[in-house]
């Protein structure tokens, strides 16, 4: 097997067993507590003591109890995810790169389990509408929801939440847009148990909206809590490490054109419009993709 990043060959020392060398697993980078809000995820426009909420959040509130990222989208989650959600690309679910995105879904859910030890009752994925699941044959949160439930040994049910509404991509609204973009686009679609503490899965988290409207329709139905569990989230253009080894490697992907795919959440309420709009990087599309037989054999 050989590293979908770099091409080195991966020896069993592969980290967790993915299809990543030593360096390129090392090299993946991880969401810290300071990148966003504890509660919402929103990257900090201001500072802010450790641990206290955002502006918006403490103005307005959020749905949200907690949010848990595991990496920043960039480097090589930001090829990984749009490769998975391509079910006709060779990366599709059933490929190398779906068991990256389950290792690191896997590691995510470890991760939440340090965190919010004991702190969560079940697992749901923000879903699709029903005609974009059709075009794209399935909902690619769903894996990754799968992955953290049986990490953190929660069940999961994913046709919990329905999308009655289906959406503009995110990234195509500008800010003031998005909220109400997503506002009423779900409901419970199957009955649970009230004063439940729900882990709501998404891929990216971009502005927020989407799992603030999801959280919202959760709580209404009797949830205690909803906190917010995101594989990647995005940060503003500044802070994004400069160098990213997106271009200046032999990856396994190629460099990948911003503004096509949907960006499907993350953020709060009440937050600055411009940060927001530096914030909302659009997910690429899906990239172009080198010949992987010829890298694993
Ligand atoms: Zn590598
Ligand atoms: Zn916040």
């Amino acid at each position: 097997m050989r590293c979908i990043e770099c091409g080195a060959l991966v020896g069993v020392d592969s980290p967790h067993g993915r299809p990543f060398c030593v360096a390129c697993d090392a090299a993946l980078p991880r969401w810290r507590r300071a990148d966003g809000c504890p509660r919402c995820g929103s990257w900090r426009t201001r500072p802010l003591e450790a641990n206290a909420a955002c502006p918006g959040c403490l103005s307005l509130g959020s749905a949200l109890h907690r949010c848990h990222a595991l990496l920043r989208y960039e480097g090589a989650i930001r090829r990984i995810v749009p490769a998975f959600k391509n079910p006709r690309g060779p990366f599709g679910p059933p490929s190398v790169v779906a068991r990256a995105v389950a290792s690191l879904a896997r590691e995510h859910g470890h991760r939440i389990s340090s965190e919010a030890s004991g702190q969560l009752d079940l697992i749901v994925s923000v879903p699709l509408h029903p005609r974009r699941q059709r075009q794209r044959g399935f909902n690619h949160v769903d894996p990754i929801a799968r992955e953290i439930a049986r990490a953190l040994r929660l069940p999961f049910r994913p046709r919990l939440l329905a999308r009655v509404r289906q959406t503009q991509t995110q990234a195509s609204l500008a800010a003031v847009s998005r909220r109400d973009n997503v506002r009423g686009a779900f409901r419970v679609a199957q009955a649970f148990e009230g004063d439940l503490r729900i882990g709501l899965v998404d891929d990216v988290l971009t502005t927020g909206h989407t799992l603030e409207a999801a959280a919202d329709c959760l709580l209404e139905a009797g949830a205690l809590e909803v906190r917010a569990l995101s594989l990647a989230a995005t940060l503003p253009r500044s802070i994004l490490r400069r160098g990213s080894r997106a271009g200046s490697r032999s990856a396994t992907y190629a460099p990948a054109a911003p503004g096509g795919a949907s960006a499907s959440s993350g953020g709060a309420p009440g937050r600055d419009p411009v940060a927001d709009v530096d914030r909302s990087i659009p997910h690429p599309e899906p990239p172009r993709l080198r010949s992987q037989e010829s890298r694993c054999p």
